[in-house]
């Protein structure tokens, strides 16, 4: 009998020991399993879902730098695409680095454009430019706005005029000349008109009024041909990428006959042609050209105020005068003062 009782209460001792070590068990594989949960979950809120963020952060918040037009409301939809980003599974499946936006370098050319993506902001569709130019629509900017324009480059003068513009921090647009690329072009120059937040145009490849116009008459199979060969040689250091639909036609379109054609004609391939409504007169015959910087700005703002005051002024100047960089400081500022800013063409 106490043979059997000191049995049962051996059982039921063991029984009891049992249940604590099983107690004891299922505590403490929960606190395990609580400690990784706690440890995964510390590791995602510290490392990993910070580093997606940031990921997406940079790209959002990337500055657009000071290159440029800082007065400028930007053209918010030219600007990279940017969606937010928020990782709803991180971690499981998708890995961060096939997630996270690519991060766009804004210096760099924006595809199939004549432009930087940093540039985007003040890049003007040369169809509205015109047409407020031509007083055909109103300009409904605070500011007045003008673009510099420079025709007939590259050539050895170039690098100075971009020095004038880079020290003021406003942008250009440089009507090319395919035979000066093919000439004086190197990728360092061409890429250096990108990075510099300017806009890129074709002029033309010879700018040889007889071949182009014969009998002062526009060929537009000839003008296309031109432009077609002066975009492959801008290409050849761009590379495929680089896109323009902007053209002056050589001369200005008022000078010929059969411009109606030659516009159509370059119209039915996206590209719109603009000539000017103000002159630096750096290319006017000697005696009617400015002969100081004051002068020349002066000269500028005159044709501006003579061809209808219209807020948006295009100057027509020239790289390839010696001059030119050497007077531009002034009409830069003579702009500035009359409370201009400063816009590409695209
Ligand atoms: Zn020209």
């Amino acid at each position: 009998m106490e043979d059997y009782i000191y049995k049962r209460q051996n059982f039921n001792q063991r029984e009891k020991l049992r249940k604590k070590r099983r107690r004891r068990k299922i505590f403490f594989s929960s606190v395990g399993v609580a400690l990784v949960l706690g440890a995964g979950g510390f590791f995602l809120r510290n490392t990993l879902l910070p580093k997606l963020q940031e990921a997406g952060d940079s790209f959002v918040k990337a500055p657009l730098p000071e290159a440029g037009n800082p007065g400028e409301a930007p053209k918010s939809e030219e600007l990279p695409e940017v969606k937010e980003f928020t990782p709803k599974r991180p971690a499981e499946k998708i890995p961060a680095e096939k997630t996270a936006p690519e991060v766009k370098d804004l210096k760099r050319l924006k595809e199939g454009s004549n432009h930087s993506y940093e540039a985007s902001a003040y890049a003007y569709d040369t169809r509205d430019v015109k047409a407020w130019m031509r007083g055909r629509k109103d300009f409904e900017g605070e500011k007045n706005l003008a673009f510099l324009t420079f025709d007939d480059g590259p050539h050895k003068n170039t690098e100075k005029v971009l020095d004038v513009l880079k020290r003021h921090g406003v942008p250009g647009t440089f009507f090319l000349l395919g035979d000066n690329v093919d000439k004086n072009g190197t990728p360092l120059l061409l890429q250096r008109y990108i990075e510099e937040g300017h806009g890129i145009a074709v002029h033309s490849y010879s700018h040889d009024y007889s071949y182009l116009y014969p009998g002062r008459s526009a060929r537009p199979d000839r003008i296309l041909e031109e432009y077609e060969k002066t975009r492959t040689s801008i290409r050849g250091h761009l590379g495929e990428s680089f896109d323009t639909h902007v053209f002056r036609f050589p001369g200005g379109s008022m000078s010929w006959k059969n411009m109606e054609e030659a516009q159509n004609a370059l119209l039915a391939e996206g590209i719109v042609d603009i000539d000017w409504n103000s002159m630096s007169g750096d290319a006017e015959p000697k005696n009617r050209r400015p002969a100081t910087s004051e002068a020349m700005g002066a000269y500028a703002m005159k044709t501006f105020r003579d061809n209808g005051d219209r807020k948006v002024a295009v100057i027509l100047m020239h790289d390839v005068q010696k001059t030119t960089p050497e007077y531009l400081d002034h009409l830069i500022d003579e702009f500035l003062e009359a409370g201009f800013t400063f816009g590409i063409l695209k």
